[in-house]
């Protein structure tokens, strides 16, 4: 399947982008990682994305088209692949949706997980980070609890991007730029929404359910 997901910061995106990952054997392609990757490569593509983040300026989106495309013509992702972090405005799922019509192999379908906008801030504030050894502990974990990493012992810190104030400016953002590619895919008929504010496992279960009649047929691993 080819699907993208969508949701406001917070709401267990990449969680679940990668759990679909697994269940359904495609790659989770998140744009995030990407940029890393593209920024430590010595190519064309990877130069020009280096270009702009050196000059601190917003990437262009028809660089990062570019690159999503590149990624996407990798054999991994031959019969398909998770989006996550892209498309982030509507002319970059329009590019997507012209770019996939003429290889023939369009978006099966655009997962929205859906959680409360007070929920997503409550859930970034109370992220915390190991600052010794880099875990995450997500809200109401034990370890931020104790404030101290499972792992590694180390003391756990807020990131300077989890703090309410930037939360707050964070999903502002989203809110104005990115929550109108869920009308884009609702208006393709493409859109499952799914409740965001339950336990991961049940999520995932509601969008595997919600994924067959767009042609999820039992899991990719089973199939020949
Ligand atoms: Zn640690």
């Amino acid at each position: 399947m080819r699907l993208v997901m969508l949701g406001l910061p917070g709401a267990g995106k990449g969680t679940q982008a990668d759990l679909l990952a697994k269940e359904l054997g495609i790659p989770r392609i998140s744009t995030g990682d990407m940029f890393r990757e593209a920024l430590q490569s010595d190519t064309e593509l990877g130069r020009q994305v280096k270009e702009y983040v050196e000059r601190g300026e917003l990437v262009p989106d028809s660089l990062t088209v570019a690159l999503v495309e590149q990624r996407l013509s990798q054999p991994d992702a031959r019969d398909g692949f998770i989006l996550d972090g892209f498309p982030r405005t509507v002319p970059q799922a329009e590019a997507l949706r012209d770019t996939l019509a003429a290889a023939g192999k369009p978006i099966d379908a655009a997962v929205f997980i859906d959680v409360d906008q007070e929920e997503a801030i409550r859930r970034i504030a109370g992220r915390r980070v190991c600052s010794q050894c880099g875990a995450t502990y997500g809200a109401g974990a034990p370890e931020v609890e104790a404030g101290r990493c499972s792992q590694c012992g180390g003391p756990l810190v807020q990131r300077p991007d989890d703090t309410e104030e930037t939360a707050r400016r964070r999903l502002q953002v989203y809110m104005d730029q990115t929550h109108p590619v869920v009308e884009f895919y609702r208006a393709e008929n493409r859109l499952v929404t799914v409740d965001g504010g339950r336990d991961v496992p049940e999520v995932l279960a509601d969008i595997l359910e919600s994924l067959r009649p767009f042609g999820l047929d039992g899991r990719a691993g089973d199939a020949p």
